[in-house]
């Protein structure tokens, strides 16, 4: 059995944070980071919004970017005092992700966090709230999607918590908050979006449903992420549904190793961290190039390909469609390699086999189309490192 979810309800389009007045509700936590959001006026308006519906309000503000255990448990007690009916999240990935997380301690004060990492496995939530997002950057869709990524210090792990209960019910796609992206936030995003939508594509999991979805948010932002680079305002809009669509996508069909990768370098290196939609964008082209060795990806490679008008032979269309992506991060000052990064070469040796094994026991690597051995993993990697082709 295959199952297909996503939000009851999308609002999108300038201005939409107006629905908001029109919620029927009593009362409302809303979530929020590091205070951009209150900077350009957008959570007064959300408050103005909600008071004008009649709904009492509550601010759990501060929550950090890579949101913690804590932040979670905290928001969740806040929660358990002012029993919300909704629970309205707003800004980037962050606040929405720990929101998720914090919803089901509210519902379930008695659950272990150790219960929720194992996936699909959650508690039936909605007994005491409904859940709203609105965010603020074009990437994660996580106002669409079943997952949240909270993390351990302690344990120094990332957990990646995925369950369709915690699938929004409503998402505000309101491209004005959009705007507040800085440029080199609006490249990583982007790519991480085109990063979803292709590996939802050739996901073990993808469907007649996820499909069209993901085709979609892959030609959108081939087509808008430029300009919307640029500041142009209609692509930086176009970009915020584009990362939806490819968002509702990847949260039914999953992810590949790309993700896995990114997920296991992101801090692991002590020159510094690699922002999550920089190291897929690296990674793409080769695990593009990997996968393609097998014959069912080849084929979701050239479908890929075609719509994009790239002509060719099929081992040539791959190709093609790897360059098309090395031009793209060039072109947003984005490195070919994590040399050029400028991961120091001994470090990078070192950690090899330990990024490797822990890529492969990343959640995302079983919804791969390639499956992958740790030798082959350490081998990707190098060639992502030297910028060496892809060939086994
Ligand atoms: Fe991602």
């Amino acid at each position: 059995m295959a199952r297909f979810t996503l939000p009851r309800d999308i609002y999108y389009g300038r201005g939409t944070l107006d629905v908001l007045k029109e919620l029927s509700g009593k009362k409302a936590m809303v979530v929020v980071g590091g205070g951009s959001m209150r900077r350009f006026g957008f959570l007064t308006k959300v408050l103005e919004n909600l008071k004008a519906a009649g709904i009492e309000t509550r601010l759990f503000e501060g929550v950090e970017p890579d949101p913690s255990v804590e932040t979670v448990m905290k928001g969740a007690a806040a929660m358990r005092e002012f029993e919300p009916d909704w629970i309205v999240s707003i800004g980037g990935g962050s606040p929405i992700d720990a929101a998720k997380a914090m919803w089901v301690f509210y519902e379930y004060p008695e659950t272990k966090f150790e219960d929720l990492i194992t996936p699909f496995s959650f508690p039936t939530l909605r007994k005491k709230a409904h859940f709203l997002a609105i965010p603020s950057t074009s990437g994660t869709a996580t106002e669409v999607t079943a997952f949240s990524v909270i993390t351990d210090y302690q344990k120094g792990i990332k957990y990646p918590l995925a369950d369709f209960n915690i699938t929004p019910d409503v998402a505000i796609v309101d491209p004005d908050l959009a705007e507040t992206m800085p440029q080199k936030l609006t490249a990583y995003t982007g790519m991480d979006a085109l990063t979803h939508a292709t590996e939802a594509y050739v996901s073990k999991l993808h469907g007649p449903f996820t499909d069209p979805l993901a085709l979609k948010a892959i030609s959108m932002v081939f087509k808008y992420l430029p300009d919307s680079y640029k500041g142009d305002h209609e692509a930086r809009e176009q970009m915020h549904y584009a990362q939806c669509l490819a968002g509702m996508a990847f949260s039914n069909a999953l992810l590949g190793i790309v993700h896995s990768m990114a997920h296991k370098t992101g801090a692991a290196f002590s020159t510094g961290h690699i922002p999550h939609g920089c190291a897929n964008a690296i990674y793409l082209p080769y695990v593009i190039q990997y996968n393609a060795k097998d014959p069912e990806a080849l084929e979701r490679y050239h479908e890929i390909a075609d719509m994009l008008g790239i002509e060719g032979d099929k081992k040539s269309q791959v190709f093609s469609l790897c360059e098309r992506i090395w031009s793209y991060n060039d072109h947003f000052s984005i490195p070919r390699t994590l040399k050029s990064f400028g991961i120091d070469e001994d470090e990078f040796k070192q950690k090899l086999s330990k990024i490797s094994e822990d890529a492969i026991g990343d959640a995302c690597t079983g919804s791969n189309p390639r499956s992958i051995t740790p030798k082959e993993m350490e081998h990707l990697f190098t060639c992502i490192y030297y910028g060496t082709p892809v060939d086994f």
